[in-house]
C-alpha cells in the first residue's frame, strides 16, 4: 500500500481497453464518440456535436446506447448563458472502474452462454434412427458403432442411424469457446495489466474539459457579440450604460478563454 503511486492520469492500458471494446462490439460512430471521451475526460454534448458533426438525434442515440451499456456516464449541469438564461447541459465521461466491471461481467456472460451451449450439445441427440425414430447423443454413439460394417446402427431396430442435422451447428461450441478465448485475449491481457490500478475520485468522476479544438469558436462568438454591441450603442444611445458593462464582461471572457 505504502509504495502505491499516486495516479494523476488514466493509465494508457485502460484507455486502450476502452478502445478495444468499443471497436470490437460497436459501430464506427460509437468508436469516434468514445475516442473523444478517451481524449477529453468530460465533454459537453454540444461540444461532441461540434467535433463529430453528427446529426443531433444520431449523436443522442449513440450516447444513450453507450450509457445504457454503462460504457459511459452522464451528468447534467445548469449553466447560465451569455443572455443570463439558465440552460441544462449534458456532460459525458468514462468512469473506468465501471467500464472494467462491465467488460468483465459481459465477457463472463458470453463465456457462460458458450459453455452452456457446449454442455447441451454433448447431451443433445445428434443421431436419429430413420426407422423407429430413436434419438442418440454423442456420448451414446460408441454403443451404436458396429465394427463389422463400420456403420452406426440403432440399438432397437438395427437400422443405420443418421446424423441429426438440426443438432449440428451446436456441436461447434468447443471450437467457438476456443475462438472466443483467442479473440478476447488482448482484452484479458489489458484487464490483467490494469487489475491493481486504483483511480482517484477526480479521474473517475472528472470535471468538464475545455476542448482546444473548439477554442476559436468561443473566441469568435464574443467577438461577434461585440460587433453587435457596437451597432447597438449607435442605435440605442440611452442603453449605453448597460451595454458598456456587457462589453467589459465580454472582454474579460475573451481574456479568460485565451489563457
Ligand atoms: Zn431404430
Amino acid at each position: 500500500m505504502g509504495d502505491q503511486k499516486v495516479i494523476t492520469e488514466v493509465p494508457a492500458a485502460l484507455k486502450r481497453l476502452a478502445k478495444y471494446v468499443v471497436r470490437g462490439f460497436y459501430e464506427v460512430e460509437h468508436s469516434l464518440a468514445l475516442d473523444l471521451l478517451i481524449r477529453y475526460p468530460c465533454v459537453k454534448e454540444d461540444d461532441l456535436l461540434a467535433l463529430l458533426k453528427f446529426e443531433k438525434k444520431q449523436l443522442r442515440a449513440i450516447l444513450t446506447s453507450l450509457k445504457l451499456d454503462k460504457i459511459i456516464k452522464s451528468r447534467m449541469r445548469v449553466e447560465t448563458g451569455e443572455d443570463g438564461k439558465a440552460t441544462r447541459h449534458n456532460y459525458y465521461y468514462i468512469n473506468y472502474k465501471l467500464l472494467v466491471d462491465v467488460i468483465k461481467y459481459k465477457l463472463d456472460q458470453v463465456r457462460k452462454k458458450i459453455e452452456t451451449d457446449e454442455r447441451d450439445s454433448t447431451t443433445r441427440a445428434s443421431f436419429k434412427c430413420p426407422v423407429c425414430g430413436s434419438l442418440y447423443s454423442d456420448l451414446e454413439v460408441n454403443h451404436l458403432f458396429d465394427p463389422a460394417s463400420g456403420e452406426f446402427h440403432c440399438t432397437y431396430c438395427s437400422a443405420e442411424v443418421e446424423e441429426d442435422a438440426s443438432a449440428l451447428p451446436k456441436r461447434d461450441a468447443r471450437t467457438l469457446l476456443a475462438r472466443f478465448n483467442e479473440q478476447i485475449e488482448p482484452i484479458y491481457l489489458l484487464l490483467r495489466e490494469t487489475e491493481d490500478v486504483v483511480l482517484p475520485c477526480e479521474l473517475l468522476e472528472p470535471e468538464p474539459t475545455e476542448i482546444p479544438e473548439l477554442m476559436p469558436r468561443y473566441i469568435k462568438r464574443p467577438f461577434l457579440n461585440n460587433m453587435s454591441v457596437l451597432i447597438h450603442i449607435h442605435t440605442h444611445p440611452h442603453r449605453c450604460n448597460i451595454i458598456c458593462q456587457q462589453f467589459i464582461f465580454t472582454l474579460a471572457y475573451i481574456l479568460w478563454t485565451i489563457q
